[in-house]
């Protein structure tokens, strides 16, 4: 039986190079190790650039823990907390359960997290990258593009398709852009139809130069070369939004690209967060030979630690260099507390950055020399061949390596099934989410905000808006059940999320949840039969003039701040049907209706008297309804009323604008249809 057990919690540079040390420092029979992590292999970072540019396979960078370490007891398994005085861990077991761990020491290795919501919109349209799958996907991607654009006819689709924005010029958005510019130039002798003037590779970074980690010189070398290469670099700006077809600037700029990689976005560790203990912008707090205020036994390392550097007394930096010394001094430290001995402050004099930038270039500073260039690139690839945790992967990448010198990058593009994925996606108000002729992948329902539908109904003339789509609404299902491209485009109204199932999931459930299929097909008759059945309505529909029919609303909009009593009491006063509801800029928020008012009925009851009072119309109202601005058209406010069988549609001024301006009733819209069809007269109707 083991004297200590020590419990590391996570698998990458900083966890692994501590239990390395540990398992050198004790025997299995004097100490118990065990390292939790989220997969059974470590992941290089430093090489999944390389990954994606297609120079070496996918699990060359990643290493798995029991082979890089033996002896120790490596669980994939992920641990949910630690109780710090009770000196015990809870851990997810593989079969579901939750189970503890009792540890004499208790190391915390767990890396950072992602904020991927750290720009609008990189969530949804950009391709993270900081695992292997992140590295794969974007890798299928740069095929997938390739193949499309061989085969495009159109020049600007192509240009398009070829067009890759990476956002952040830090290590990994350099190197990133530089091996994703290297495949595109060096698989062109593959793709004869592709003029490589057509690709480009866009890197957008918020600073004037590029590289903060390495000296000035350097960032301008590194610049000039990539630039030499065929990348843009645009410095000094901040992607202020990403959406399905490109990225925007804070200057405005809008850069048209079909593929956009995040680079930027680290966050405090989730499980840091959940943890008591002192912590400073997000990592933990430790004391200078890496444990934990208050616990003698308790360590942090790596990038989730906030950990003084006594070289110059500066917290080190959150890189893989500095997360392994760490690991191999906290084992030490480890150590020496069990022996009764003294610990000692972190201390490591780095020995210098290298970074690849494309090209079989690479800039490096070492011991203060400044290195660039082809022979950097060279010593670059040597260093980090040294430094894999295993000899077997140090093999495979060496021969990886030179199998792209002798034959050149791999392009295969592994196929990945979209058909079955469900996802979100983010729309800024104007973006298109499909456009007419797009092939039909998804199928969708509108989360948040609002799409509008835009279709051609005369030949030569601009496509007109026909449909809007609300809160719960979906679209996109006539295509895919009809097995065709998109006859309509649909774009974004507002601010808009959505979720988007592939076609292949779609189908699934409409087969195997009946009361799906009954509402898609019955969707698909009501969106269909009125412009083919009334031709005649549809003429009048769209040349009638709106403002014919827009009458006063018949009360007062009321306030959402207004209390919630007061409006009940004025529905009973005005014998009102519905309000329109404003925010403190008059602008329309929403509609109180009498479907409100019984639903409030019911929650009011579990309200203490004294709260019933404070209550207001904003906690009762229908949000987000839908709404028509005034220069729209009749059509599409018949559209609107006949798929959600609305009797009446509140109007604004404009799509900005949204002050209400009155509102339409079904009946006056019928009453003007039936006017004006051949053969009636006023009276006729009346
Ligand atoms: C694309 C890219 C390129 C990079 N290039 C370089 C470079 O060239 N040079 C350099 O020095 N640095 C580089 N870095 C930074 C470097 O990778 C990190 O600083 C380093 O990985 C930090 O190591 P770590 O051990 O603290 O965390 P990580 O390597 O992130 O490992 C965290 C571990 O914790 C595990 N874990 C997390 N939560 C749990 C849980 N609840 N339960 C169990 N296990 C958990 C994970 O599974 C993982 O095993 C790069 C980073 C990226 C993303």
């Amino acid at each position: 039986m083991p004297q200590y057990t020590i419990a590391i919690v996570g698998g990458g540079f900083a966890g692994v190079a501590c239990a390395r040390k540990l398992r050198r420092l004790f025997s299995p029979s004097q100490a118990r190790l065990v390292l939790f992590a989220e997969e059974n292999y470590m992941v290089f970072q430093p090489l999944l650039a390389e990954v994606a540019g297609s120079s070496i396979q996918p699990e060359v960078a990643a290493t798995p823990l029991r082979v890089a370490l033996p002896q120790v007891e490596c669980r994939r398994e992920k641990v949910l907390a630690v109780d710090l005085p009770g000196q015990s861990l809870t851990f997810e077991s593989f079969d579901g359960s939750t189970k503890n761990l009792r540890y004499d020491h208790v190391v915390v290795a767990c890396g950072s997290g992602v904020n991927l919501s750290a720009v609008p919109g990189m969530a949804d349209h950009a391709f993270p990258f900081r695992t292997v799958a992140d590295a794969v996907a974007l890798r299928t991607q740069i095929s997938n593009q390739l193949e499309q654009a061989a085969v495009c006819d159109e020049p600007g689709k192509r240009r398009y398709l070829l067009t890759f924005a990476v956002i952040g010029g830090g290590f990994s958005g350099v190197e990133v852009a530089g091996e994703i510019n290297d495949l595109l130039r060096e698989s062109h002798k593959y793709y004869p139809t592709i003029d490589p003037s057509e690709a480009e590779v866009i890197l957008i970074h918020s600073r004037d130069q590029l590289l903060p980690e390495v000296s000035s010189p350097l960032r301008d070398f590194t610049k000039r070369k990539m630039e030499e290469n065929g990348v843009k670099i645009v410095l000094n700006q901040r992607v202020k939004l990403v959406t399905a077809e490109g990225v925007k600037l804070s200057d405005g700029t809008f850069f048209n690209a079909a593929t956009t990689v995040g680079t930027v976005g680290t966050a405090p560790h989730p499980f840091v967060e959940r943890m008591k203990a002192d912590k400073e912008g997000g990592r933990l707090k430790t004391k200078a030979d890496m444990s934990l205020e208050d616990y003698g036994n308790a360590w942090a390392i790596g990038d989730c630690a906030l950990v003084m550097n006594a070289f110059d007394n500066q917290p080190a930096q959150p890189t893989g260099q500095l997360a392994e010394r760490e690991g191999k001094q906290c084992a030490a430290n480890i150590a020496a507390k069990l022996a009764g001995r003294r610990t000692k402050p972190f201390y490591f004099k780095p020995l210098g950055m290298l970074c690849a930038i494309g090209g079989h270039n690479a800039v490096a500073e070492i011991m203060g020399f400044k290195l660039s260039g082809f022979l950097t690139w060279w010593m670059w690839r040597t260093v980090y061949l040294m430094k894999l945790p295993s000899f077997s992967r140090k093999v495979k990448v060496a021969l990886d390596w030179t199998w792209e010198l002798v034959f050149g990058r791999d392009i295969t593009g592994v196929k990945i099934d979209r058909a079955n994925r469900i996802v979100d996606a983010y729309f800024p108000s104007g973006a298109f989410v499909f456009k007419k002729g797009d092939p039909a992948t998804d199928f969708y329902v509108v989360e948040k905000g609002e799409v509008e539908v835009l279709r051609q109904l005369e030949e030569g003339k601009e496509p007109e808006v026909v449909a809007v789509f609300g809160p719960g609404d979906f679209f996109g299902e006539m295509a895919l059940v009809e097995e065709r491209p998109r006859n309509a485009s649909v774009r974004a109204r507002v601010d808009t999320e959505v979720t988007v199932i592939g076609k292949g999931m779609f189908a699934r459930m409409s087969k195997i949840l009946a009361p799906l299929s009954q509402q898609i097909s019955a969707a698909i008759r009501k969106r269909t039969t009125l412009r083919q059945k009334f031709p005649q309505s549809t003429a009048i529909l769209k040349q009638a003039d709106l403002t014919e029919i827009v009458e006063p609303l018949p009360s007062q909009p009321l306030s959402e701040n207004s209390p919630f009593i007061a409006a009940v009491a004025q529905f009973q006063r005005d014998k009102a049907d519905f309000f329109c509801v404003v925010d403190d800029k008059a602008q329309l928020s929403g509609v109180l209706t009498r479907t409100d008012l019984l639903n409030a009925a019911e929650s009011l009851a579990t309200f203490p008297p004294e709260q019933r009072a404070s209550l207001k119309v904003r906690d009762f109202m229908t949000r987000n309804p839908l709404w028509v601005s005034a220069g729209e058209s009749a059509l599409l406010v018949a559209e609107m009323m006949r798929e959600r069988s609305l009797k009446r549609l509140p109007v604004v001024y404009g799509l900005e604008d949204r002050r209400i301006a009155g509102y339409i009733r079904l009946e006056s819209l019928m009453h003007m249809v039936l006017q004006k069809l051949p053969g009636n007269s006023a009276s006729d109707t009346k």
